[in-house]
């Protein structure tokens, strides 16, 4: 039909349209196929790497303990679900992951959804709507404001980590609202610090408003492997919103809320990228269950990584690491690329992280680190950064 061909005509020339002004900006994204190796270690193009971007802190994905409990469900179970979790696809291994997660949380229930990213879109939609307030943080992921925008909420962002801002949001706007949720990543994704969260639990409490935290990047890493709510001495702080995921230190796939037993119980009806998508494959659960009794087991090496960061920005004379993740902030989009180019020639791979997924003028290496980056890895991308990255002017 001629209607059909000029249809596929514009939406083509649109695709094309847009991925020229992406191309100008420098911002067109593409993918390179890359193979896990043990530990650190990436393959590309038949050459092996030294990785410093994946978020696999623990280099759980690869370990034997967590491989082994994989490949043993896959066998007895089967490699998918077969359903959403409502119907048929709540495998008992679930049961088993949520109590480990609550435990470690210090929560009284946990739920586990198909990633992070789902567990967000369908958190916050199912706890707030049209008459209630969002205040979250504006550097917050990605999925907190997707979640955010779905809910319908009214949304104030307040600039990073701004204290004396959000405070003044919560004076003058909580009262003509009717629930209130305060959103923020525990650790920022792309800058690596924390949220300050003790003043944000009294601010929370003193407003009648629900603190949620997305500890995507905290969990196996700090506060013991228990996460940023433990990272601020030895007590967990009254966070009543646990978020995170099961792709980062936990080395495989998932997200989870803990949280008490009515909140998890109505996000089991409510929830809806819980009801209508798929329960995840037994393997993942079973993988994810020994990654979470390996953290629970080895305090020693869940310090590992945030130690091997230190050393990083001590070398450098960087603010001191706060988490895994430490941004070393280059400004212009290309200048990020081409000091990503200069690194892998040197067999390391540090990832450049452009607009939109940071600010404009803030394009960066973000560089991780995981527990089995040797010092001398660390020294290695150090000595390669100075040589080639923070050339002095
Ligand atoms: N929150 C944060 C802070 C993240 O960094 C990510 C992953 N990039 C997510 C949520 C999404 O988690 P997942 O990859 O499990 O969807």
């Amino acid at each position: 039909m001629p209607g059909t061909v000029a249809a596929m005509t514009s939406l083509d020339d649109f695709a094309r349209s847009k991925l020229a002004i992406l191309e100008a900006r420098k911002e067109r994204r593409t993918l390179i196929p890359t193979a896990r190796r043990e530990g650190p270690v990436l393959e590309r193009n038949g050459r092996r790497y030294i990785s410093f971007s994946c978020n696999d802190y623990l280099n759980l994905a690869t370990h034997p303990v967590v491989v082994e409990a994989a490949l043993e469900a896959l066998k007895e179970h089967g490699a998918g679900a077969g359903a959403s979790r409502l119907i048929t696809g709540s495998h008992p291994l679930y049961d088993a992951l949520e109590s480990r997660l609550a435990r470690l949380k210090g929560s009284e229930a946990a739920l586990v959804f198909g990633s992070g990213y789902l567990a967000n879109i369908g958190i916050v939609p199912a706890l707030v709507g049209a008459d209630d307030l969002i205040l979250v943080d504006e550097l917050a992921h990605a999925c907190l404001l997707a979640g955010t925008r779905l809910s319908g909420a009214r949304e104030i962002r307040f600039p990073h980590n701004d204290m004396a801002s959000l405070s003044d949001s919560l004076a003058k706007a909580r009262s003509q609202h009717r629930h209130c949720l305060i959103l923020t990543d525990g650790v920022f994704s792309m800058d690596g610090d924390l949220a300050p969260l003790p003043e944000m639990v009294t601010l929370a409490e003193q407003h009648d408003g629900w603190l949620m935290t997305d500890d995507a990047h905290g969990l196996g890493v700090l506060g013991g492997g228990r996460g940023s709510s433990f990272a601020f001495g030895p007590e967990k702080l009254a966070v009543p919103l646990q978020m995170g995921t099961l792709s980062k230190a936990v080395g495989g796939y998932g997200g989870y809320l803990c949280a008490s037993a009515s909140v998890i119980d109505l996000l089991k009806s409510r929830a809806r990228s819980f009801v209508y998508s798929t329960g995840l494959p037994p393997a993942t659960l079973a993988g994810a269950i020994a990654a979470l009794d390996f953290i629970a087991a080895n305090p020693e090496y869940v310090a590992r990584p945030l130690a091997r960061a230190r050393q990083f920005t001590t070398a450098l004379n960087l603010p001191a690491a706060q988490s895994p993740v430490v941004p070393v902030v280059l400004g212009a989009s290309d200048k990020a690329l081409a000091a990503m180019t200069a690194l892998t020639e040197r067999g390391f791979i540090v990832t450049a992280i452009r607009p939109p997924t940071v600010p404009a003028g803030t394009a960066r290496l973000r560089v991780t680190f995981t527990a089995q980056h040797s010092e001398d890895h660390v020294l290695a991308l150090v000595d390669a950064i100075r040589r080639d990255v923070l050339v002095p002017a």
